[in-house]
């Protein structure tokens, strides 16, 4: 298939021979924006579940979730790989002991990789350190995924993250080390964002040693405060065409090798006030897929930004000048 940007169930195929699937996994954490560290009321799109729709709750133990997702995604798809996604709330802010028990129960025979959610300013070398150590001992691959939304820091405040940019500089060079892979979640449409905003963040994104990157239009939780912003006609969202126009400039600024998990989110009905503009999510994926045919681009077309660029030209001129005064080549 000629994709025109890195589709992750591409790249998994190509990584591991075979299909691969994420199953969702539960474990009793929390967030630093919820339990008080930060403050109560957590990021103000963020329902009281977080993000965990599909999972099934914490107080079932880690090998039988797993378990329980493979018995329903093995006959539907004949998978037979798979990723452990720790993917509910803030998965490295617990202790370093029991992180590591999870992780390790997390480790059975089908399971080719662990990927673990967190918040920027919650990654520390002891959480890197275990998981290296689980990484060698059972030969998992290990992704990261962080929440950043924008790189807008003033956004950040107003849908009171509790970190700025610079936490998210930090974790990442923080990782880089340990040479996991990281993926980067991004709302593409927050309300006060603009179509800059959305170029920065694509540009600061793929300047750190992120390769994977997960992509969602901004959806309305039911009882969150920004379900009470959008009923008080206090925030307008934006039109679907603008969040095509904006993913589409976000690929074209995002360095080539990034693969995208998802180019748009998806919630279940009853939870939201408002979703996709009340399409399917791949109705929009494909609005996306389109749009990239019609105006003939595709990812990294603009990453032009990187390494130097504009400095090589001067070096490139010197060294064909040199050539011309008889210099060998
Ligand atoms: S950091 Fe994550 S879990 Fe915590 S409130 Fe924000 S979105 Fe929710």
């Amino acid at each position: 298939m000629n994709e025109r940007y890195r589709v992750y169930s591409t790249y998994l195929k190509e990584k591991y021979g075979e299909k691969v699937y994420k199953l969702p996994i539960s474990i009793p954490d929390t967030c630093p924006n919820r339990d008080g560290t930060l403050g109560y009321k957590g990021c103000v799109f963020c329902g009281s579940i977080g993000a965990g729709y599909e999972n099934l709750p914490a107080s079932v133990s880690v090998a039988r979730q797993i378990a329980a997702n493979i018995a329903h995604i093995q006959p539907k798809y004949k998978a037979k790989k798979f990723i452990a996604y720790f993917q509910n709330f803030t998965n490295t802010y617990l202790s370093p002991a029991a992180f590591r028990t999870f992780l390790q129960a997390a480790c059975t025979d089908s399971i080719v990789g662990l990927a673990v959610a967190t918040r920027p300013d919650c990654i520390h070398p002891a959480y890197l350190d275990i998981l290296a150590e689980i990484q060698q001992q059972y030969g998992v691959d290990i992704c990261l995924e962080f929440g950043l939304q924008t790189a807008n820091y003033k956004t950040l405040e107003r849908i009171n993250r509790g970190h700025t940019v610079a936490e998210y500089i930090d974790a990442l060079l923080m990782v880089r080390p340990y040479g996991f892979r990281v993926c980067t979640h991004v709302i593409l449409d927050l309300p006060w964002d603009t179509e800059a905003d959305t170029i920065e963040t694509a540009k600061i994104i793929s300047a750190l040693p992120n390769q994977e990157v997960k992509l969602h239009a901004l959806y309305i939780v039911k009882g969150t405060p920004m379900a009470t912003w959008y009923k008080e006609g206090r925030i307008r969202l934006w039109p679907c065409e603008e969040y095509v126009r904006r993913a589409v400039s976000f690929l074209e600024y995002t360095r080539p090798d990034i693969v995208f998990q998802r180019l748009v989110g998806r919630v279940p009905k009853e939870a939201a006030e408002t979703a996709n503009w009340g399409m399917g999510w791949w109705k929009v994926r494909d609005m996306i897929d389109e749009a990239l045919v019609q105006r003939h681009t595709w990812q990294g077309k603009l990453c032009t930004y990187l390494h130097g660029k504009a400095v090589r030209k001067w070096v490139a001129t010197e060294e064909e000048s040199s050539k011309k005064d008889g210099e060998p080549d």
